[in-house]
């Protein structure tokens, strides 16, 4: 048997999403590294086509329904049945991703990547074997290999689970469902949940807690949680799963009808159910036991903080790795790692900080954090190191509500102060106009501010954010 061609290059990138693609552009577009890149799915990966991409436009989409609603507030006669086409909706949020996903692929031809469609896996400790679209194989090879190949969404282990959809069926929905459960307490469960409570849909969320976003500041948890209840939105506290799934009667919209069954033997019936318990990393196919990469207790990807595996020569980043699962956290750390690997002796020390990154959850309203929660900062500081400011109010866009509405939207925030300078180490936010409000004060975080030059700042009148500079 002839022996079989392997393709040389310089580094190849497994995964063309977010840290792929960062990755591979740094070195070839910056270094001329020669490069390629693979991938299985639809090019720019879960941000462009089944994460933050989508999730914003939708995030928008009901954004536009919740301005309906206070249009009347401001004297607009708005119609009472204004009609939402999802599908129209959907259709220009499909074509919106089918160009990106196009501007990412000329983007790496003009960067001289090389893109090759279809699932890679190790067959050797340097050498990865592609399995391409038509079912035919091809080998490549390279000093240098990239593991940036994400996650996938997770499905409890219970009968009938899989009549439920996850974030990546959320976004294949055509019409709406009239009622519908969302399992999971983490911010896609409270995201997609928020889109769906804003524009009508009856949402039941089932949680195991007593509050959901408890990874955030309590600030955070607790309002959010009573926010959402306060609109409607059903918060089955302290739930304790479902014992079955049965799926009643299949269709779109209304016509689908599941059954749950709750563990004490209650039942509810609903339109949809949308698992969102969490993602697993994307490493099935790798075959990681061929070169060796270490594995942690959850499946992710062991890495250093330079992203070097348990191996030489292969490296990860972003969501395979479990760190900060953010897609300008895996672009950065493979800008880094590019920088490290190709750009000569200047950049050999290079990695990304992985502190203090400002992160937005697009709930209703939006929420902003960025370092240290309150209990995270009291245990790294004590609590005699730690000084919390703290303001609650309505932001001036809902003055023309009624008083019962106004009290449903509330803008909260908090910031921790450590030591004596009173250094920012956390500040957590959460109202309208949060999610643009915190990349500036995310810049101050991480610059090392302290509360004096917060307040040395000159406020801009009249906005929630000035807020921010004249806490007491
Ligand atoms: C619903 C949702 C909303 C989100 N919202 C936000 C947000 O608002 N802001 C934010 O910063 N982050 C958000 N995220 C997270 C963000 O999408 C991820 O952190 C980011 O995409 C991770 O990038 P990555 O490069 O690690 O992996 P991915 O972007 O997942 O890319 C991995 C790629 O590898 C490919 N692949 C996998 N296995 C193989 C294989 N064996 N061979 C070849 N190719 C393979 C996959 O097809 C995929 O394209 C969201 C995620 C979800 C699910």
């Amino acid at each position: 048997m002839a022996p079989v061609e392997v393709q040389q290059y310089d580094y190849i990138v497994l995964g063309g999403g977010s840290g792929g693609s960062g990755s591979g552009r740094r070195a070839a577009g910056w270094y001329g590294a020669k490069t390629l890149i693979v991938e299985s799915g639809r090019s720019g990966g879960t941000c462009v086509n089944v994460g933050c991409v989508p999730k914003k436009m939708t995030w928008n989409f009901a954004s536009v329904n919740e301005n309906l609603h206070a249009a009347k507030h401001y004297g607009y006669t708005v119609p009472e049945d204004v009609k939402i086409d999802y599908k129209y909706f959907k259709e220009r949020r499909d074509a919106t991703i089918q160009r990106l996903n196009g501007i990412y692929e000329r983007n790496w031809g003009r960067e001289g990547i090389d893109l090759v469609h279809g699932r890679a896996g190790f067959v050797e400790p340097k050498v990865i074997e592609v399995t391409l679209e038509d079912g035919s194989k091809a080998r490549y090879t390279a000093p240098h290999i990239l593991i940036a190949t994400g996650g996938r969404p997770s499905i409890p282990d219970i009968k009938g689970a899989e009549h439920g959809i996850t974030s990546d069926g959320f976004f294949e929905i055509e019409e709406l469902p009239p009622k519908v459960a969302v399992v999971g307490a983490g911010y896609i469960a409270v995201e997609l949940a928020g889109v769906m409570g804003a524009v009508g849909v009856e949402t039941h969320m089932y949680i195991r807690g007593q509050e959901f976003l408890r990874k955030f500041d309590p600030m955070i948890s607790k309002t959010m949680t009573e926010r959402y209840e306060s609109v409607g939105i059903h918060v089955h506290r302290g739930h304790q799963g479902f014992k079955e799934v049965q799926l009643l009667r299949d269709g779109k919209g209304k016509d689908k009808l599941l059954k749950l069954i709750h563990h004490d033997g209650s039942e509810t019936e609903v339109n949809e159910l949308l698992w969102a318990v969490g993602r697993v990393p994307e490493v099935e196919d790798l075959h990681l036991d061929i070169p060796g990469v270490k594995l942690n207790n959850n499946g992710h990807i062991v890495v250093d903080e330079f992203q070097n595996t348990s191996v030489d020569g292969v490296y990860a980043i972003g969501d395979v790795t479990g760190q900060a699962e953010l897609t300008p956290v895996a672009i950065a750390a493979g800008r880094q790692l590019g920088n490290r690997l190709f750009g000569g002796p200047e950049f050999k020390t290079a990695k990304l900080s992985y502190d203090n990154i400002p992160t937005v959850v697009f709930s209703h309203p939006e929420v902003g954090t960025v370092g240290l929660t309150e209990p995270e900062a009291r245990q790294k500081y004590g609590d005699d190191q730690i000084k919390v400011y703290h303001t609650r109010f309505t932001a001036m866009y809902y003055d023309l509500y009624p008083a019962e509405e106004k009290k449903q939207n509330p803008t909260e925030f908090k910031l921790i102060c450590a030591g004596p300078e009173e250094k920012v180490v956390g500040l957590h936010i959460l109202g309208l106009g949060c999610g643009e409000m915190l990349q500036g004060f995310g810049v101050a975080v991480k610059m090392g501010a302290t509360k004096k030059d917060f307040d040395s700042c000159v406020a801009i009148h009249p906005t929630s954010a000035e807020e921010l500079v004249t806490l007491r």
